[in-house]
């Protein structure tokens, strides 16, 4: 296979940007994820690419479940905040106000646009990163009208 091209279709696929959180007792992770893509109707399925050497593995890996803050067009700068460790400081995640999601209370941005909470249907183990499959068990909206913050547009890969 030529290498480049791989790399340089791959890259064509077309993806929005989103903050993962899991949480498991005192224990809290989050992280942006772009390998996120809905995969089922009925019941609402969503897939999702997550590191095997990373923090929101483990937890996931422990709670089989996990809720997704939405970006929006004008969120780079949360997205960007999200590529290091979390921290939990002044009732603020990684310097952003959130609340927790309301069933399996984890949490979620409060500035993002919309979020979704869901649980792990089948794990896929892959190659470096995991694929779930997960199941959307509640959902919200708080700003309809948003537009999502799309990979392309923030100059940044994650893939190829
Ligand atoms: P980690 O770096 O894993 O961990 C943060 C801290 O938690 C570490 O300092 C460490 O002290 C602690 N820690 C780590 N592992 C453990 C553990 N097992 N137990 C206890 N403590 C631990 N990643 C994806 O998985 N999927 C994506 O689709 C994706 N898309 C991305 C897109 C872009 C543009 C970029 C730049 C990055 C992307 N990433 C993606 C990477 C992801 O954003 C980072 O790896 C993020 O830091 C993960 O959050 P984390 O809390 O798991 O961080």
């Amino acid at each position: 296979m030529d290498q480049e091209a791989k790399k340089k279709s791959l890259r064509m696929i077309t993806y929005g940007l989103y903050i993962l959180a899991v949480k498991d007792g005192e224990e809290l992770a989050a992280g942006t994820v772009n390998w996120l893509s809905q995969a089922s109707f009925t019941p609402p399925l969503i897939m999702v690419g997550v590191k095997k050497d990373s923090h929101l593995h483990t937890l996931i890996e422990k709670t089989q479940k996990f809720a997704i803050s939405v970006l929006a067009q004008d969120q780079k700068n949360i997205a960007s905040d999200f590529f290091r460790p979390t921290q939990l400081d002044g009732g603020q995640l990684n310097g952003h106000p959130f609340e927790f999601s309301p069933d399996y209370q984890y949490p979620l941005l409060t500035e993002c646009p919309a979020w979704f909470e869901a649980k792990v249907t089948a794990t896929v183990p892959g190659g470096d990163h995991t694929v779930y499959v997960a199941e959307v068990t509640d959902a919200g909206v708080r700003q309809a009208d948003a537009i999502p913050l799309m990979m392309r547009d923030t100059g940044w890969f994650y893939g190829g």
